[in-house]
């Protein structure tokens, strides 16, 4: 076996070898899936992220500078998820911290919660070149990670940020308009979707709708 192939089989063992230990006992034989087996098994951020090492399972490591893994709170009550890094994310290897996530910090500021408290990742962790949408590819061989690193928090509620997140985790093609605001379940764990605040800074005419969701997000964690 020449070395590249010994590498690729290495890897694979060890994504499988990690899959396993996440209670992930099959893989889906065609098509982006994702595991809805309950966060049974206990994780910590810490093995997440050296279960992902120096990833290179998909293309975007090619073109990445850095992984951005996820900052914020190891047990926070709120989890946002974003679609995947940027410019200013892949250089800081921080989430959210360009102008998108300014205007993030003042969405959850406008209900009384600080960044420091909510704990913040994205789909996937490499940057997508140019900022184009991630492929299913990259965003299946992202997913276990992203599990892992829900179960390692147990959020009482998830924000999914965005057409990509919300559609990803709720595994459907409805558009983000349709879902913005409903309360949905993943693993047990609230899931409310709303608009990605990129295009908030693109279409400031719908910051309002934001606004509301995030109200109910507030009134909801007060009572839970
Ligand atoms: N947009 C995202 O979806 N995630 C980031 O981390 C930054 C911008």
């Amino acid at each position: 076996m020449d070395q590249k192939m010994l590498e690729v089989v290495t890897d694979l063992k060890s994504y499988l070898d990690y899959l396993k230990r996440m209670g992930i006992e099959g893989l889906p034989i065609s098509g982006p899936q994702t595991s809805s087996s309950p966060p049974s098994m206990k994780t910590t951020l810490e093995e997440v992220r050296k279960e992902l090492g120096d990833c290179r399972r998909c293309k975007l490591h090619r073109t990445r500078r850095t992984i951005v893994f996820g900052e914020g709170k190891k047990n926070a009550e709120l989890m946002l998820i974003g679609e995947g890094p940027g410019y200013d994310e892949d250089v800081q290897g921080k989430p959210f911290v360009g102008k998108a996530g300014q205007l993030l910090t003042k969405i959850l500021q406008s209900i009384h919660i600080q960044r420091e408290e909510v704990y913040i990742t994205n789909i996937v962790k490499c940057r997508p070149p140019q900022n184009r949408n991630p492929e299913p590819d990259e965003i299946e061989s992202c997913h276990p990670f992203l599990l892992g690193q829900i179960r390692a928090i147990q959020p009482k509620m998830i924000l999914a940020l965005g057409k990509v997140a919300a559609q990803t985790l709720l595994k459907t093609e409805t558009t983000i308009t349709a879902l913005r605001g409903k309360f949905f379940e993943l693993e047990g764990i609230k899931l409310v979707p709303t608009y990605h605040p990129a295009y908030l800074l693109r279409n400031p005419g719908r910051k309002r709708e934001v606004w509301e969701d995030m109200k109910r997000i507030e009134e909801w964690m007060q009572g839970h």
